[in-house]
């Protein structure tokens, strides 16, 4: 195997990869191609996808339904503005979402991004406040090891620590932040888990506009899944004391942890919710905040009488035809099957990994599989490791995890957990960062 040729001298100098050094990046090996659950690089190698390039492939790579969606859109329009006009796949897209999303969400607002979804909820929330006559309340309080984007008011509601945006501290908002809840999902629940957030709603009611907050799994931020009573419990908070509540699914939504939508786990509708990730089945950046006639009456029956947001490719009509067709796709193929399947072999096949000496945890929720090592694991070694054992799985800190396409055969699913724990075994030998 030669890593040399796997990796391409100009993306070297310059491009620049997500969360990499410009100087010193780590490798980026180069893709040739990607089929179902198979990534192919420039050599040939092989690779089983563990991540899912992120949450959105949910149907793998190269789908022939969601090729065709886009290539029949190409035919009549790429683009087109929303300000002013519409169209049959934004109307299309948003029937088929208020099919599947909490009753009393009704309201929908197309977005290019997770990011860009967190920052439009935020100032939904913001607006809505204003709108109410509390002015000011503009502030947001949200629980750490949560992850919500990389722009600036989402990095202000990520964790301050494991959210990765530590360094812009003072250049950020400065949000309220309670610890994350410690009853896990499955477990006992510990009703003090919500008494921080309870003190500091209570405390700072008059400034706060909101709660925010990934429903069940925190992704990014901790890979965390907790127990649905707190949802239950900071709803409760939130309706008391005049917050909206806003999930943040980009990353649980379409399935990914066994009900379509993470809120189900509690029951708990919330008042703003951002999806995106795997709503164009990973084929385009597109996202999507829905909220209640409530809140979008209030804003736009109040000065401005307008919600004050409108990026330049919102309504997208390609995103809006290929994810129309990835989500009638998704409920069309199975996938509360394919996800328990997936569910029950990470069980089974990453159990013995808790018996480690490197390992602190191990927890699957869907098909979310995901092993908690001792030490931050060196990332450079073990993604290289990886390759040389045929799978795609991109670990972090102290986080080894997949979360695979919903299409993944049994004996693929194999290849990947077998690797982890083979490559894990390994840290002992290789020396860990950290
Ligand atoms: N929210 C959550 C929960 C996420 O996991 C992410 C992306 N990792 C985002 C928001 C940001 O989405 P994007 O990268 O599309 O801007």
């Amino acid at each position: 195997m030669n890593f040399e040729q796997m990796t391409d001298s100009f993306d070297r100098e310059h491009l620049w990869h997500p969360y990499t050094s410009a100087t010193h990046p780590l490798p980026a090996y180069k893709v040739r191609r990607a089929e179902g659950c198979v990534i192919t690089l420039d050599d040939g190698t092989e690779l089983i996808e563990g991540m899912s390039s992120w949450w959105c492939a949910v149907h793998g790579y190269n789908h022939p339904v969601l090729n065709h969606a886009i290539e029949e859109q190409l035919k009549s329009m790429s683009h087109v503005m929303f300000g002013g006009l519409t169209h049959a796949p934004a109307i299309e897209l948003g029937k088929l979402l208020l099919r599947i999303v909490p009753p009393s969400m009704r309201k929908i607002f197309y977005a290019d991004s997770g990011s860009v979804a967190v920052e439009v909820a935020l100032k939904m929330a913001v607006q809505y406040q204003y709108a109410k006559g509390c002015p000011k309340r503009t502030n947001f309080v949200t629980i750490r090891s949560g992850y919500h984007g990389d722009t600036w008011n989402a990095m202000s509601v990520c964790d301050p620590v494991t959210g990765m945006h530590s360094l812009f501290g003072t250049a950020l908002p400065v949000r309220h932040f309670v610890p994350s809840p410690q009853s896990r999902f499955g477990g006992e629940w510990n009703e003090q888990d919500v008494l921080p957030l309870k003190e500091t709603i209570e405390t700072y009611e008059g400034e706060l506009a909101g709660l925010i907050l990934e429903p069940i799994v925190q992704g990014a931020g901790g890979m965390r899944f907790y127990h649905p009573q707190y949802l239950r419990e900071a709803a409760r908070l939130c309706r008391e004391h005049g917050l909206l509540l806003i999930f943040d699914e980009i990353a649980t939504g379409f399935g990914r942890t066994g009900k379509l939508f993470a809120w189900e786990h509690a029951g708990v509708e919330p008042d703003i919710m951002c999806i995106g990730k795997a709503l164009t089945g990973g084929y385009m950046t597109f996202s999507a905040v829905l909220t209640t006639d409530e809140v979008a009456c209030r804003i736009s029956d109040n000065y401005p009488n307008a919600f004050m947001h409108g990026p330049t490719f919102m309504g997208n009509p390609l995103a809006c035809a290929v994810a129309r067709a990835s989500v009638e796709l998704l409920l069309s193929s199975g996938w509360e099957a394919n996800v328990k399947r997936i569910e029950t072999q990470l069980k089974n096949e990453l159990a013995p990994a808790a018996e480690l000496p490197q390992v602190v945890d191990v927890r699957v929720l869907g098909a979310i599989g995901v092993i908690e090592t001792r030490k931050e694991v060196d990332m450079a070694w073990m993604q290289r490791r990886f390759v040389e054992e045929g799978v795609w799985v991109r670990p972090f800190g102290r986080l080894v995890y997949i979360m695979p396409p919903f299409i993944i055969s049994e004996s693929q699913l194999t290849k990947l957990t077998s690797a982890l724990l083979k490559i894990i075994r390994e840290i002992k030998e290789h020396k860990p960062i950290g």
